[in-house]
């Protein structure tokens, strides 16, 4: 059986990896104790690790059940560079070669094998399935399960039936990154997970940048971003094929390798194109939508969009396939009001499911009209960004991040000791016997029905703060809670009572007053267009992060210097030699550690993340033999 320590032993020998991230452990333990699970984990969290160690574990052979022929091809490849003998089964295969590698199946020859979900109810393949030792069944993107995801496969349906002709049942682990209620309930339904581990890890990928910009000339904001970063990779998303394609002119015209991809291209120019992209021959992509489903390009450090996308589940998809690798990288979103109108129209033209009509028809536009509001808000919040885009998912920021433009751009760090104080002597002489809205009422000298009925108008508080907007009184009270000046109790109806510090803080007046400040949107940024109620959504802005007053973020990791740029360059070289993309020799994130560390022995090469035994075995020596001179130079 295994251990506790097979599992670590798996994970350094083979990823070069030294620990688990969130979600991954518990997830390989359930799996290796027989219980199915579903993973729901943000794209870049590691789902695949969460799958492939059990399988390398477990005594038979495991199925990875994906939709995507690219991302099978790229796992694969992946799995085979780190020495595990992997195969995938789908049809870019020819029927000869797809045999073949169902002998070589049959042999066990494979510990993992990736099967697209049509070949799972085929004659040859079920012929292989039900005679081989099948441990456990791995499912990606599980939301094509759903008819309520965006991208439903009605082959996906078969998986069960599948699994009902084998003569045991494997365990089965479903994993996608898509977290709404409906979409999880069907994929442990209609997948028969049986009493399944849920595991659902945050979203918040804290190497991303998050930025919106207001640009007047978007595409001479992109040019300075790239001029800015010369030797990145990254992605640029257009709404339009015609954007596309003037976008990527204009960049090549320009001087920069870019490359394009689109519905309209041929397949094998799409092909191409994705190709030059991954091997970082053309190290800029620009494209529409269409492109992205699964691309595991490591050191993407930048994704840029030109125009603004539909939705938020879009923007967060597409910004999200940056730093898969855990390095810094940026998400820019140029924002134009034309973006909204072409959006809308594509809402009011849209016919892509011809079942709908009628009132089915008019509730989805509803909705899509919903989500490309909150969308619009996003670009017009003052708030913290990634806070923003936390709740809309359905989870708690911090309020401030200190890694998105608003942050860095529009906080400032505000004197609220008046309004503490304000506050505090309200709450405490009504008696500590009201709710937060009646204390913010009476503070902004509101006649309400209820400030009215219990007198605070005749409170010595009563209006005092009648200048500051009911929204910024609300993130100051919610400061004070975080702070414990205040605390709001867990009752039917929530009371306001004053703590402790609340109390000292009150009663110290004058000199001998510690000055109150907390960071919050600077009020005159932007003004949100009529009916925007973007500052609804972020409320409130506490001292969270002590990197408050930096203008600048971390950019892509040590690019740039001498000693990354030599690591990159032998990179290049082995991948060029070997026909293999640079981040499957190591990723950015391997060279950026290297680069700190400059290991000397093999030993200290090995606790470079990412560089396991048999990385090491691989490409090892050149980048010890290359640190070992690089430590030397005086220049460094
Ligand atoms: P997902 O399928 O969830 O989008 P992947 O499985 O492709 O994500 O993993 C994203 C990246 O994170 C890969 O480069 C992978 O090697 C890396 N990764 C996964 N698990 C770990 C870990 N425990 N420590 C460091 N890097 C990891
Ligand atoms: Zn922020």
């Amino acid at each position: 059986m295994n251990t506790p320590k097979e599992k670590y032993e798996i994970l350094k020998t083979y990823y070069g990896y030294d620990s688990f991230r969130d979600g991954q452990e518990e997830l390989i333990d359930c799996l290796l104790s027989n219980r199915d699970v579903c993973g729901i984990m943000p794209t870049g969290a590691g789902k695949s690790v969460c799958y492939q160690v059990p399988a390398l574990i477990l005594p038979g052979i495991t199925l990875v059940i994906s939709p995507l022929i690219s991302l099978m091809k790229d796992q694969v490849r992946a799995l085979n560079q780190m020495g595990v003998h992997a195969a995938y089964l789908n049809s870019s295969l020819t029927y000869h070669q797809y045999l073949k590698a169902l002998a070589l199946a049959k042999e066990c020859r494979y510990k993992i094998i990736y099967v697209a979900p049509e070949r799972l109810l085929t004659e040859d393949f079920l012929d292989f399935a039900v005679h081989a030792p099948i441990s456990m069944l791995a499912v990606d993107e599980a939301h094509c399960v759903s008819q309520w995801g965006q991208d439903f496969r009605p082959s996906y349906l078969k998986i069960p039936d599948f699994v009902q002709q084998l003569p045991t049942r494997p365990v089965i682990g479903a994993f996608t990154a898509t977290a709404t209620r409906e979409v999880k309930e069907d994929i442990i339904r209609m997948l028969n997970l049986s009493d399944p581990h849920m595991t659902v890890t945050g979203f918040d990928r804290k190497n991303l940048y998050f930025e919106v910009r207001h640009d007047k000339d978007k595409y001479g904001g992109i040019l300075q971003y790239l001029n800015a970063h010369p030797d990145s990779s990254g992605i640029i998303y257009c709404a339009t094929r015609k954007n596309v394609e003037e976008v990527c002119d204009r960049l090549i015209s320009d001087g920069f390798a870019a490359t394009r991809y689109h519905a309209g291209l041929s397949d094998a120019e799409r092909r191409s194109n994705q190709e030059a992209f991954t091997y970082d021959e053309t190290p800029i992509m620009v494209a529409t939508n269409a492109f992205g489903m699964g691309i595991d390009k490591s050191n993407v450090r930048f994704v840029l969009h030109y125009n603004m996308p539909k939705n938020m589940e879009s923007y967060y998809q597409e910004a999200g396939r940056a730093g898969r690798d855990g390095a810094a990288a940026d998400c820019i979103l140029f924002y134009s009001g034309q973006d909204v109108i072409t959006n809308q129209f594509f809402i009011e033209q849209n016919r892509d499911n011809e079942e709908l009509t009628g009132e089915a028809l008019e509730l989805v536009r509803q909705r899509d009209r919903e989500r490309l509001k909150k969308m619009t808000f996003y670009c017009h919040t003052p708030d913290c960004l990634r806070d923003y885009m936390l709740r809309y998912f359905g989870e708690y920021g911090a309020g401030y991040c200190g890694n998105c433009s608003n942050c860095l751009h529009t906080f400032e760090t505000v004197d609220i000791t008046q309004i503490a104080n304000d506050m505090i002597g309200c709450v405490l002489t009504s008696g500590m016997r009201y709710g937060v809205n009646v204390i913010l009422d009476a503070l902004r000298g509101s006649k309400s029905e209820k400030v009215l009925r219990f007198q605070l108008n005749e409170n010595h508080y009563y209006g005092s703060q009648a200048n500051e907007t009911i929204v910024f009184l609300r993130q100051v009270l919610n400061y004070l809670v975080l702070t414990e000046y205040l605390v709001v109790t867990d009752d039917q109806y929530p009371i306001v009572k004053v703590k402790e510090k609340g109390l000292s803080f009150f009663s110290e007046a004058g000199d001998f007053r510690p000055v109150l400040t907390m960071k919050a949107a600077r009020k005159t940024t932007q003004t949100p267009s009529k009916g925007d109620k973007a500052s609804a959504y972020g409320t409130f802005s506490g001292e969270t992060s002590a990197s408050s007053g930096s203008k600048k973020h971390a950019s892509a990791p040590r690019t740039g210097s001498a000693p990354f740029e030599s690591l990159r360059k032998l990179r290049t070289e082995i991948a060029r030699a070997q026909h293999i993309p640079p981040y499957l020799v190591f990723s950015d994130k391997t060279l950026e550690s290297m680069c700190v560390l400059l290991p000397q022995t093999k030993e200290e090469m090995l606790t470079v993340h990412g560089v396991g035994e048999l990385k090491y075995q691989k490409y090892g020596e050149q980048f010890l033999k290359l640190c070992q001179e690089l430590a030397g130079d005086p220049e460094i």
